[in-house]
């Protein structure tokens, strides 16, 4: 059998693991990754991207290339309710289009002080990209219509059969190629074979059943040119049917004609088995009436997991994305939670194969990551019950008083909500590792997690406050690719501790000096040390026991 040598095997080519293949690039690690679709998703599939992974995006180099993606610049990304789409509208949150977004924040402080805000692109979009970018690392080997077939540890590595399709080899037989890597991560989705290999089991909760949100759910990629024709409402990027017979959410994924539309069924259906005329009528009953409509993909999913597997780890092997935690889509989560597992372990991974060992480094993904997940998909639950429990009741489509008094109270909640669920800079921004290992705290109470709010903190443990600097440049813009060490303030104290103990442990650490008092009474310190995926490890005043703060959070013991 044919046998390639890796550092790390990534099992999967979705957004985790082309995320992951790219921080693993940057660092020169050598990578395979095989996913067994063709190639990256034709199906628009998430639709959101969060301004933390804009960061992220931002921090690789191509943050500018996912907001030229998907709507177009001047399209509005308001997100509303209606009745049906040709009915009454309910409830509106309106957003910056994608060139307002790229203005705007520079004014924005406080929760949404940001180097990116969300960009609303469907996921198919951001896989090209992702996958362009890590198809330039030279250490990157990227194989779309390749299979994992099996893998077991060995001591210090990882051996796994890997083979083509569409020619698997027959039952029983052992082809393909073998594998032997450092390390495997199965990014490998909903029905992680990875997972399932290690025998790691879900906990949390599935199957909540809720009018929307909550069951199965029909999705329908279409085209249909004449919508904007019939719709008579201002334009949204969002569009979403609360009647008593049919919920249902639509995207714009082109701004044009090109939507991802998902139906809700009622009880009692069963949309295995529908057609594309299926499709057309569950579309034709949100709308409102019927247009011409090209089917381009249909197919079911399930809405109401709050599902985090138990482990994320077993020796060598890791799980990662949706393979290791599955949500209802509701606040846009799965994907971005996905993004955030691999900047997490990408650049642990990188120094664990580079070495030295570092027990507590490869341990801290788990301890760090898991929280954040049930976190998270907990968040997104509540999402769910607030616009899936609401009871659509036909007088909500009735003339008359009644039916007036029933669309207020309806324009009540769902006004409400849309700012729940959409305006979300404490889910975004504040996710924090206070019980990680790496992370030297200080023992203080760090602002409360709110969805809707975010305090920027240095607090050790979350992401560092931002700020727009003078020339021009985001204070994110500034860090170094690995260790930052921030020196705040016009006279902050000397880093020399800080330099010499980075160079002895052989770790890659800059210092970035920022004169500005502003940035000094932002940290609350004039010392802050970032950690190469953007987390804030320590702060301080003096630059006394860097080499224990360095050790910890590298996760090297004593
Ligand atoms: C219809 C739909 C709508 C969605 N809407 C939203 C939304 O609005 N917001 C949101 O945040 N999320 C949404 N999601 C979820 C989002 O798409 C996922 O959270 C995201 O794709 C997770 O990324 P991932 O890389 O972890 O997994 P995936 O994208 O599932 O990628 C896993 C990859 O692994 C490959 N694979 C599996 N097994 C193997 C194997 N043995 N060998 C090789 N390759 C393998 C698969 O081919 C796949 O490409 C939606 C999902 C669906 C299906």
């Amino acid at each position: 059998m044919h046998e390639i040598q890796t550092d790390v095997l990534v099992a999967g080519g979705g957004p985790c693991g082309l995320m992951l293949a790219n921080e693993l690039g940057r660092r020169g690690v050598r990578t395979l990754l095989v996913d067994m679709k063709p190639g990256t998703a034709f199906n628009p599939q998430a639709n959101a991207t969060q301004a933390r992974t804009m960061e992220h995006f931002r921090r690789l180099g191509f943050a500018h290339e996912v907001r030229a993606q998907g709507l177009p610049a001047d399209h509005p990304t308001d997100i509303a309710y209606f009745t049906r789409f040709t009915g009454w509208e309910l409830a509106r949150l309106s957003l910056p289009t994608a060139a307002e977004a790229v203005r705007k924040v520079r004014d924005l402080s406080g929760a949404w002080s940001a180097a990116e805000l969300p960009h609303r692109v469907s996921q198919k979009f951001v896989e090209a990209i992702l996958r362009r970018h890590a198809e330039g690392y030279a250490t990157n080997d990227i194989r779309y219509g390749w299979k994992l077939l099996e893998f077991e540890e060995n001591g210090d590595e990882v051996s796994a059969v890997v083979c083509p399709l569409p020619n698997p080899p027959p039952e029983g037989k052992r082809a393909g190629v073998r594998v032997r890597a450092k390390y495997l991560v199965g990014a490998d989705g909903p029905r992680s074979m990875v997972r399932g290999a290690l025998g790691i089991g879900w906990g949390g909760a599935t199957g909540a059943r809720r009018a929307f949100m909550g069951g199965q759910m029909f999705a329908v990629y279409l085209r249909a040119p004449g919508f904007h024709d019939v719709f008579p409402h201002a334009r949204a990027w969002m569009y979403v049917t609360v009647n008593a017979q049919r919920r249902a959410f639509m995207a714009s994924v082109d701004g044009q004609s090109e939507f991802a539309f998902h139906a809700a069924l009622q009880e009692g259906e069963d949309a295995e088995h529908w057609t594309e005329a299926d499709a057309r009528r569950v579309f034709a009953q949100a709308l409102g009436r019927e247009i011409p409509v090209e089917i381009l993909s249909f197919g079911t999913w399930t809405a109401g997991h709050s599902l985090v597997a138990q482990s994320f780890r077993r020796g060598r092997v890791f799980i990662a994305g949706d393979a290791a935690h599955l949500f209802t889509p509701t606040g846009g989560l799965g994907y971005n939670t996905a993004v955030e597992d691999a900047v997490n372990l990408g650049w642990k991974l990188a120094n664990a194969v580079r070495g030295p060992e570092a027990p507590a480094l490869l341990d801290s993904y788990e301890i760090e990551r898991r929280p954040l997940a049930v976190r998270n998909t907990s968040y997104a639950r509540h999402f769910a019950d607030s616009v899936g429990l609401f009871p659509a009741r036909p007088v909500l489509e009735n003339d008359g008083l009644a039916g007036e008094a029933a669309r207020r109270a309806a324009a009540q909640h769902l006004n409400a909500h849309v700012r729940m669920e959409f305006n979300i800079p404490g889910v975004t921004f504040g996710g924090r590792y206070d019980r990680s290992p790496l992370i030297v705290g200080e023992g203080g109470t760090p602002p409360a997690d709110e969805p809707n709010n975010y305090v920027p903190t240095a607090s050790p443990g979350g992401r560092p406050p931002h700020a727009w600097l003078d020339d021009g440049r985001s204070l994110f813009d500034t860090f170094h690719r690995e260790w930052t060490l921030l020196a705040l303030g016009p006279q902050p104290p000397s880093t020399t501790d800080f330099t010499e103990a980075a160079q002895a442990l052989g770790l890659d650490l800059r210092v970035v000096h920022h004169p500005a008092p502003a940035l000094r009474a932002l940290y609350e310190a004039p010392l802050a040390l970032i950690r190469p995926d953007q987390v804030v490890a320590w702060r301080g005043r003096l630059a006394r026991g860097a080499e224990r703060i360095l050790r910890k959070a590298n996760g090297f013991s004593w």
